[in-house]
């Protein structure tokens, strides 16, 4: 039995089988060109290209390569649906038909291999798809959708860039922002929840200012290499011994650099670390603590002047809409089998989409698709081994593309019309 919604879906859904191999030509080919962060121009003009042909009014170039397709149809709420583009500087070694061997030249000038590593060539796919798809069913549906298509999640920057670049003054307000990522799970399943979803995440360098010296003379030196190992080992107790247990947070030192010799006692050492965090105090905590370690180790070696702490970049932590979520779960189990829908936990991944929906203060929603062989995944759940499936940022990364695609094909129109649907649209936020 169908209510309303499901029948607008279906009605708005029944063309998807004709144009799966379309969309699956789109995502190998996407995948085939990788680009990286900011720099996604060949995969922004595909974007545009597909949502112009879908009828879209098309802006490209927002906040660099940001691609954004409005479409009017009549009164009713504005949906915003957001994919990124963006891969990743990974050498790709799926030995898939459709894998990428390109090099692409970083932003230090780097030649680097360029790979979909994160699945975000999924994410564009899945996008073109619904945005299609709704065009075409548009009697189905009455408001206003605006299709996203974002440059540098992967560095924290493509939201902010195209906030920066007016995003939320040249287009209309959405009244909903609705983003999904492929993760490991069995593909065709959807989870989320609402509440946090995604963690907040700050990478900082420290750099430790010492005095170098001939290394048969530490007397004559500050050691930065000695004050570097202090403050990594310290930094481990700021989850062990300053958060409850009932608190979580990581932080990883992901990069110690010190010296060039053996008997060279360098001037300065470099500390790069990530910090993922669940509650904006618990943040606050972390991130005050990170501060007074690195100050009180080069205090305690004498340093000659306190270290240096900045930001390499910030991602906010995600937090789903009560409502809007509930509205979206409401909405995918009213269109899919029970088994298909899962309550998941919050993920230590973190995602930037969580700006757009903090910029224009409006809710927003995000969800998880699965992209793993549902056999592989039942095998590997069986045996304990769900941590050996290669996950996002693996070089062997490999979503299946069916039921993947259209699976995240219909999440997204089915959560469009969850706010779109006639019949729907009306109903209480
Ligand atoms: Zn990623
Ligand atoms: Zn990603």
């Amino acid at each position: 039995m169908e209510n309303r919604l499901g029948q607008g879906a279906g009605q708005v859904l029944a063309p998807l089988k004709q144009m799966l191999p379309a969309l699956e030509a789109l995502y190998t080919d996407v995948h085939a060109h990788p680009e990286l962060s900011m720099q996604e121009h060949r995969t922004a003009g595909l974007a545009a290209e597909h949502l112009r042909a879908a009828g879209y009014d098309v802006t490209a170039g927002v906040g660099g390569t940001g691609v954004v397709g409005v479409l009017r149809n009549g009164p009713g709420p504005t949906v915003m649906l957001r994919a990124d583009m963006d891969a990743l500087p990974v050498k790709e070694m799926t030995g898939l038909p459709y894998a990428s061997t390109l090099d692409a030249v970083d932003r230090e000038g780097r030649t680097v291999p360029v790979m979909h590593a994160c699945g975000h060539d999924m994410h564009v796919a899945w996008l073109a798809g619904a945005a299609s798809l709704l065009a075409q069913g548009r009697a189905a549906w009455s408001g206003t959708l605006a299709a996203v298509f974002q440059p540098g999640e992967e560095t924290a920057e493509g939201a902010r860039a195209m906030l920066d670049d007016g995003l939320y003054k040249h287009f209309p307000k959405p009244d909903v922002i609705l983003g999904q990522h492929v993760m490991v799970a069995s593909a065709g399943e959807v989870g989320g929840r609402t509440g946090t979803i995604t963690s907040a995440a700050d990478s900082l360098q420290i750099r430790l200012f010492g005095r170098g010296a001939h290394g048969s003379m530490p007397q004559a030196s500050i050691d930065p290499v000695v004050m570097a190992a202090a403050t990594v080992m310290r930094l481990q107790t700021i989850v062990a011994r300053e958060l409850s247990p009932n608190e979580a947070a990581v932080v990883t030192v992901g990069s110690l650099q010190a010296g060039t010799k053996e008997n060279v006692i360098p001037d300065e050492a470099l500390i790069k670390l990530n910090v993922r965090s669940y509650d904006p105090k618990v943040r606050q905590r972390v991130l005050d603590a990170i501060a007074r370690i690195a100050n009180a180790e080069a205090a305690a070696s004498g340093a000659p002047r306190p270290p240096e702490i900045t930001t390499l970049d910030s991602y906010p932590m995600g937090v789903n809409d009560d409502s809007a979520g509930e509205r979206v779960g409401n909405s995918f189990r009213d269109y899919f089998p029970a088994a298909r829908v899962h309550r998941t936990g919050p993920t230590s991944a973190s995602e930037d989409f969580g700006s757009f929906g903090q910029a224009w203060q409006v809710p927003a929603v995000f969800w998880f698709v699965g992209g793993t062989d549902p056999d592989t995944y039942a095998a590997a759940s069986a045996s304990g081994e769900i941590n050996k499936i290669p996950s996002n940022h693996s070089p062997y990364f490999a979503p299946v593309i069916h039921p993947t695609l259209e699976t995240g094909v219909e999440t997204l129109v089915v959560a469009a019309l969850a706010w779109l649907g006639k019949g729907t649209a009306a109903a209480p936020a």
